[in-house]
């Protein structure tokens, strides 16, 4: 299959549409959570009212990230042409959903995306765990196989392989996940440049 034979597209955001802003050890150090720890398991397992303060802030945090978002070299241009060719496509995030919206917005494609199709950390499991991936499938009534997963990182890679889809890696210039990789491009300009030769 090539890759302009595909419609069905699914993006991770941070880092992959967006420049990566996300200071994750300042996070934890705000938050007294040890480094090597998840944020979101450690905050799960806090008493409540501590751990609900601590999402408050965090959400804040990530609000003020999020109005601030720059895109990704290439990462509107490549949206709008996949959406002007009448493509579905989906965000799967660990951001949250409302978030994710308001960085969409900031960035100039939340027009391209359907509301329903954009999956934070409250409407699917964290990748790697494929479960977003296979809800996206289903209400879009495809087979994964007929999808892409497009991401920075090897959760997001490892989403798409477990899910039976395709996996596309961007932003990184060397490549640490051939077996998961399906297609590589330095950024979105160089994907939709391997798209537009795709027949
Ligand atoms: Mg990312």
């Amino acid at each position: 299959m090539s890759l302009s034979q595909v419609r069905h597209w699914v993006f991770d955001m941070d880092g992959t549409l967006t420049v990566a802003v996300h200071d994750f050890p300042a996070i934890k150090r705000a938050l007294g959570i040890p480094q090597n720890d998840d944020i979101l398991t450690h905050l799960a397992a806090l008493p409540a009212d501590e751990g609900a303060a601590k999402h408050a802030w965090l959400l804040e945090h990530e609000r003020a990230l999020a109005v601030a978002s720059k895109p990704a070299t290439g990462a509107v241009e490549l949206v709008r042409e996949l959406a002007g060719r009448g493509y579905r496509l989906g965000i799967l995030t660990r951001n949250a959903r409302e978030l994710a919206h308001v960085t969409l917005e900031a960035i100039g494609v939340a027009d391209c995306f359907d509301v329903d199709d954009v999956l934070g950390r409250d409407e699917a499991p964290p990748k790697p765990d494929p479960g977003g991936l296979l809800k996206l499938a289903e209400v879009w009534n495809v087979a994964p196989s007929q999808m892409v997963m497009v991401g920075d990182y090897q959760f997001d890679l490892a989403c798409g392989k477990a899910a039976g889809a395709r996996a596309v890696l961007v932003n990184l210039p060397e490549n640490p996940w051939p077996e998961l990789t399906d297609w590589h491009a330095d950024d979105c300009v160089a994907l939709l440049n391997i798209l537009n030769a795709s027949a």
